[in-house]
């Protein structure tokens, strides 16, 4: 399959009017460089590879900032310590991102400084050029790099010819149907090299790959996976499995058929957010980031992205996520239906919360005919007894003057078994209830597949 990948994509090229600005923009020699890089070109190298894209911007913009910066941090010499690190980064337009970004580049600067020895006398060199592949692992634990693609990138900034195209991954990905995001380095390397089997000529097929695929390139040529409609123009385009299961408007269609038959159960989540979201939807890796940990996003997460389509999409997610809780939080639509028992309110509620990644603890008020006047949230996040305090649980349903109360929480590890705090809280809300005259009728819990009932084990 990856062979036919490759093909395309050259055949394409081939016929392509840009195909000399391709070729040309690939040429570039693989080199495992006979000497080590001087120290402040590894500084350099590694700078560019841990900055955030927003540091890389500011830098970007003066340009004589990013040299003083690297002059400094070279001229700290050994046995320096963390805060000389942090004061030189202070200094610099670093200063401009968050605390916890600074945080970071330090951190990964002063895994640098550490092995600044190794780098100047050769032994990291050395280790490199007899071993590249374990070069990669070592050096990835010991500078505490994010991934292993992350130091292929930087050893490439170095001068040594390692293949580092994650964009060119991640079109693969797409066309593959694999999830998004999760091919290591060494599986891609594996894959460069089932097609061409010398190292070289595996960083060279990366290269090409990389001009194809990476938007820094998108000036000079059409390149290909960057978002959504670059699909119009894609070779790729028939045999896609993302494309076919996410953008084609056939699958569009499809999924609005089920939901007019009613089989909108079995469209997932994803396809549905992705489908709500219309021209929002590029399918970055930001935005399969979100959907994948939806619905356990929130404001902070307009940190990490800087395009204004990841932005625009992360918004309409925390939107439909809000709407989403009121309809539970509220009146809703289920206000004045009565349950019978355990297994008909989690057939109602069990959906609405079996999917939230932190455990969140909610209480159905009824009337004293055991119809629901209002559900509510009482708490979310890990539960212990001062979280779900009687006075929140109570105080609603003394206001709407209820006559008994359900207790329902989700365990996001999927098994619904009560833990020794999860008694507790039920024991101590029973107690309470008799006191103010509102009974507590039952606790559920929601687990992945099912549910657990304090009723109907005899435990109430
Ligand atoms: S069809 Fe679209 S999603 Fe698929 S590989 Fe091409 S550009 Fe990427």
């Amino acid at each position: 399959m990856f062979g036919d990948f490759i093909k395309s994509i050259q055949k394409w090229s081939d016929a392509h009017s840009q195909s000399a600005a391709i070729h040309l923009l690939s040429a570039v020699e693989p080199v495992f460089p006979a000497t080590p890089p001087e120290f402040p070109h590894v500084i350099k190298g590694f700078l560019e590879t841990i900055l955030p894209p927003q540091g890389i911007a500011c830098f970007l913009q003066r340009p004589y900032q990013f040299h003083q910066l690297q002059s400094l941090l070279t001229g700290l010499g050994s046995y320096i310590i963390e805060k000389s690190i942090r004061d030189v980064l202070d200094e610099s337009l670093v200063s401009l991102l968050s605390l916890s970004e600074r945080e970071r580049l330090t951190a990964l600067l002063y895994s640098l400084e550490i092995m600044r020895d190794q780098w100047i006398d050769g032994r990291i060199h050395s280790l490199i050029i007899s071993n590249p592949v374990e070069a990669i692992s070592r050096l990835t634990r010991d500078l505490s790099l994010e991934n292993d693609w992350k130091c292929a990138e930087f050893l490439s900034r170095c001068g040594y010819g390692y293949p580092h195209s994650s964009h060119a991954c991640i079109c693969w990905e797409r066309y593959s149907g694999s999830v998004s995001s999760q091919t290591s380095w060494f599986d891609w390397l594996d894959l460069l090299a089932s097609e061409k089997n010398e190292h070289e000529n595996a960083f060279q097929l990366d290269r090409y790959l990389d001009v194809v695929f990476n938007p820094v390139f998108s000036d000079f040529i059409d390149t290909l996976c960057v978002d959504q409609n670059s699909c119009r123009i894609c070779p790729l385009i028939e045999s896609c499995k993302t494309y076919r299961s996410s953008f084609s408007p056939e699958y569009k269609i499809e999924c609005l058929n089920d939901i007019k038959t009613g089989d909108i159960k079995e469209i997932p989540s994803s396809s549905l957010l992705t489908l709500l979201s219309g021209d929002l939807w590029f399918d970055t890796p930001s935005q399969n980031k979100f959907i994948a940990k939806y619905p356990d996003i929130s404001a902070s997460d307009f940190q990490d992205i800087d395009s204004a389509n990841d932005e625009a999409f992360l918004s309409f997610l925390l939107a439909t996520k809000e709407l989403t809780a009121r309809n539970f939080d509220t009146e809703g639509p289920l206000s004045g239906k009565s349950f019978t028992c355990a297994g008909d309110i989690y057939k109602s509620f069990g959906q609405f919360i079996r999917e939230e990644q932190q455990e969140s603890f909610y209480t159905l008020i009824l009337d004293n005919k055991h119809r629901i006047i209002k559900n509510r949230l009482i708490t979310r996040g890990t539960l212990n007894q001062s979280l779900v305090h009687p006075r929140e649980v109570f105080a609603a349903a003394i206001q709407l003057r209820s006559a008994a109360l359900v207790l329902i929480h989700n365990h996001p590890s999927g098994d619904p078994s009560p833990s020794e705090q999860d008694m507790a809280i039920t024991s101590r809300l029973q107690e309470v209830g008799e006191l103010v005259g509102i009974k507590v009728l039952d606790h559920i819990i929601v687990g992945r597949q099912g549910y657990f009932s304090f009723v109907d084990e005899d435990l109430m």
